[in-house]
């Protein structure tokens, strides 16, 4: 049977009650009133276990990892190892060594910019990204052209926020070494079609980057699958503490690379002369990494898994659906981004006020959004809007809070007309 309110059938495989008491922060009050946590395109909050399990390691099982000869550290690398191998199956690559951890996202762009860019690019190459991107996959790239006289070139997006295929097309040469685009766009929400972009740029002879940072928490990926060069995430974004990150890449391309940061740990042998480079992932992890968040993160994902990514994509497209039904019927709010592929990420503007002011108003009803320009300043030009208003869901939300949310906008547009 399918419910009336939320066009999910009974059989749905989450349990939203259930879930929503494993986070403990959504019990809280903001300002009198529940709040609703509207702003997971930009981090998402940890469920107890991951809480638990960052409190439990830090309380009894921390230790420096791959180099003390004491039990205490043997047994911390041990469960630094075992969240790698954890993190490697949840991108669907069955060995560890391809998955590097990063602060991030946009450190593991910047890595690859730096270690694969910086060896492989030179003067009259090209790198290709789409107008819809995070700074964070733009910048980096912006940087290694303007250093190597290489150019960047732009897939274009058309009026729903989806790439122009036939233009990426026109766009690749021999000349493109780099293609660098998101799964998911964190401005607009727009799946885009990963697996023909990395087929097609391989044709060209590219490397290409997917930027997960949106994905990765909301849908089944695999990059075996994709055939993608590097996968990026961004751990906060996915439920497991902040500072803990990284991306997948091919084993032989990470054997090509040279280190970004150097160091302690990335290396194989030192004399006073020279230098030999350890093996990936270690090359590329020099220094003391984030231990404890490195087994948050195997945490964040033992939970998610639990949950299932295609139960999780299918009950946020559902909140996708629910949502953009409601703001759809409100007279004075535009929806900026309409692709057919979508992830639950709703971007809008109102007539009557600026997404700042929307922003503070819709706070006063306990609902955080997102109101600016959500680091993707190209995307808000190629929609002629300075910013926008973006309420991102996940899975912890519920119907109700999409209610709550059409009404609050109601009383703002109210309230500046
Ligand atoms: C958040 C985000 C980034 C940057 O991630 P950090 O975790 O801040 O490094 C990059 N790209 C996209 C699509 C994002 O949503």
């Amino acid at each position: 049977m399918l419910d009336s309110n939320t066009g999910l059938s009974d059989k749905s495989a989450i349990d939203i009650e259930k879930i929503r008491r494993d986070f403990p922060v959504l019990s809280q009050t903001v300002h009198g009133k529940p709040l609703v946590y509207l702003d997971n395109g930009a981090t998402t909050h940890k469920p107890q276990c991951v809480i638990e399990r960052v409190r439990k390691f830090d309380a009894e099982e921390y230790g420096t990892v791959r180099r003390g000869s004491y039990k205490m550290s043997e047994q911390a690398t041990l469960r630094y190892e075992e969240a790698r191998q954890k993190v490697a199956e949840f991108f669907g690559t069955p060995d560890r060594k391809e998955i590097v951890f990063t602060s991030g996202t946009t450190q593991a762009i910047n890595l690859v910019a730096y270690s694969y860019g910086r060896k492989f690019v030179n003067s009259g190459d090209e790198i290709i990204i789409s107008n819809i991107e995070h700074h964070a996959n733009t910048v980096p790239w912006q940087v290694l052209c303007e250093e190597k006289g290489a150019k960047l070139k732009v897939i274009p997006v058309n009026d729903d926020g989806e790439l122009v295929m036939e233009e990426y097309e026109k766009l690749l040469s021999d000349k493109t070494r780099i293609v660098a685009v998101n799964h998911i766009s964190n401005a607009l929400g727009t799946i885009n079609p990963v697996k023909e972009i990395i087929r097609k740029g391989h044709e060209a002879g590219a490397k290409v980057l997917i930027d997960g940072a949106q994905s990765s928490p909301h849908m089944k990926v695999d990059v075996k699958d994709l055939d993608c060069d590097f996968y990026t995430f961004s751990g906060h974004k996915m439920y497991a503490p902040s500072g803990i990150g990284g991306l997948y890449g091919k084993m032989d391309v990470w054997e090509s690379m040279v280190p970004y940061v150097t160091g302690g740990d990335m290396i194989m042998q030192v004399t006073l002369e020279k230098t030999t480079y350890a093996k990936p992932p270690a090359r590329f992890e020099a220094g003391t990494p984030p231990i404890t968040q490195v087994i948050g993160m195997g945490a964040a994902i033992d939970y998610i898994t639990g949950i299932g990514m295609d139960n999780i994509f299918e009950y946020e497209t559902s909140l996708l659906e629910y949502g953009t039904g409601l703001l759809q019927e409100i007279d004075g709010l535009r929806i900026i981004g309409n692709a057919k592929e979508k992830a639950s990420i709703i971007s809008f503007v109102l007539d009557a006020a600026h997404p700042h002011d929307v922003g503070s108003m819709l706070d006063q009803d306990g609902i955080a959004v997102r109101g600016g320009h959500h680091c993707a300043q190209p995307t808000m030009i190629r929609f002629g809007v300075p910013a926008t208003t973006r309420a991102s869901m996940t899975f912890y939300n519920k119907h109700e809070e999409l209610d709550v949310l059409a009404e609050s906008i109601r009383k703002v547009i109210k309230l500046f007309s």
